[in-house]
């Protein structure tokens, strides 16, 4: 069965978007090298490539104030623009399993450390949830969850409205555009560690909002983990 799925829907590489064979893995050889990773020095808050070595915070953090714990991110967003594009609007699910497999590989040793009791993928809002036929963010942290045998949560956070593209606003526009986009109708107080799981960390403004309305139900920890980084986003 799978070999018949792959005669119809060869897989493809995530990045070139052209036919690769199984063994690839995802993404073909030549394309390997041009996933950039975050090394570092990283910012000790969200997790962005820190310039300058002496310093612990980016920029971003040196000047606001965040409620998550810490944060790592995988790839430079500049390396994944337009296979993260494929990944949320061209159906491109199945890139879930490979992105979530690069993230738990190399950002194990990070999830050990911050030993979350589970995984919380950002949500989308239903009706567009509907429309693409997957949230982008539970793919990734369904394939992490299975890689690192941590339990996936994804009804415990819900988006509550539509939210304008946030790449439209500003940093204002942005918290207060998020500020009420979010709701947990449940208690969730085993939980005492999470992990939110998205594609992009921007600002951080949506993890805040998240991880403020977690921290009000008795979550002690809330930390980030993100496919991508960077700015220009
Ligand atoms: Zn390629
Ligand atoms: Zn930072």
């Amino acid at each position: 069965m799978k070999r018949l799925l792959d005669l119809l829907f060869p897989p493809r590489c995530v990045l070139c978007d052209e036919v690769i064979s199984p063994e690839e893995k995802g993404c073909c050889e030549e394309c390997r090298p041009k996933l950039k990773y975050i090394s570092e020095p990283w910012c000790l808050k969200c997790g962005a490539p820190v310039v300058n070595s002496e310093d612990s915070y980016c920029p971003s953090c040196m000047v606001r104030k965040h409620l998550f714990t810490a944060g790592r991110a995988l790839y430079e967003y500049s390396s994944v623009r337009t296979s993260i594009y494929r990944f949320k609007y061209s159906g491109r699910a199945e890139y879930g399993e490979f992105y979530g497999r690069e993230m738990a590989e190399k950002l194990k040793e990070q999830l050990k450390k911050w030993k979350p009791d589970g995984l919380i993928p950002i949500p989308l809002h239903a009706a567009k949830e509907r429309l693409r036929g997957y949230n982008q963010a539970e793919k990734l942290a369904r394939a992490i969850g299975r890689y690192c045998d941590i339990p996936v949560f994804d009804r415990i956070v819900f988006r509550r409205q539509k939210t304008r593209p946030m790449k439209e606003l500003n940093v204002k526009e942005r918290q207060n555009n998020l500020k009420k986009a979010f709701i947990i109708p449940q208690d969730v107080v085993k939980l005492k560690r999470v992990v939110l799981v998205d594609d992009i960390y921007t600002t951080g403004t949506t993890m805040d909002s998240v991880a403020g309305l977690l921290l009000e139900k008795g979550v002690l920890e809330v930390y980030t983990l993100t496919l991508a980084i960077g700015t220009g986003i």
